[in-house]
């Protein structure tokens, strides 16, 4: 069965959260926050209080053998980078990471991420999508 690791409990990251597990995908997740780490107590497969700028943290836990990684700090730019560059220097595969501003974007593909989501800005375009071109149902 796949396994992926979701760092950072924010709204993006729960819901990514969420979708994995009704999918019955294996999700850890990890977040410094301990009230947000307890709502999912009972939903992930495994949870995490832990700093994921440490890199001993994500050593343990194998982070290079999940199937994806999904870095759901926005925020905190300074814990989103290092965080992606311990992700990304560890060989992990598809890794996924949520930016908040344009220069983060831009920091977050020189370290290598996969794939950058701007959750704003994408579901913005995809409406101006969706009216522009109301034939074509999924962008
Ligand atoms: P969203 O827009 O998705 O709600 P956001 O962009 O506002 O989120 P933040 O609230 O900054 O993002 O961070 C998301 C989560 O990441 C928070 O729950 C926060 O506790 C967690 N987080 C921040 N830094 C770290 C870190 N170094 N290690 C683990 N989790 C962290």
């Amino acid at each position: 069965m796949k396994s992926f690791c979701v760092i950072g409990l924010g709204r993006f990251g729960s819901s990514v959260v969420r979708s994995l597990v009704k999918n019955n995908y294996e999700v850890v997740v990890i977040d410094t926050d301990a009230k947000k780490i307890d709502d999912f107590k009972d939903i992930a497969t495994h949870v995490m209080i832990a700093d994921a700028t440490d890199e001993r943290v994500l050593k343990n836990i194998e982070i290079d053998k999940f199937d994806g990684v999904v870095i759901a700090i926005g925020q905190n730019v300074q814990a989103s980078i290092l965080t992606t560059m311990i992700v990304v220097e560890s060989g992990a595969r598809n890794v996924i990471a949520k930016a908040t501003t344009d220069v983060q974007v831009k920091v977050l593909e020189k370290i290598g991420a996969d794939r950058i989501i701007q959750p704003e800005k994408d579901a913005g375009n995809r409406v101006a999508d969706n009216l522009a071109h109301p034939d074509i149902s999924d962008y």
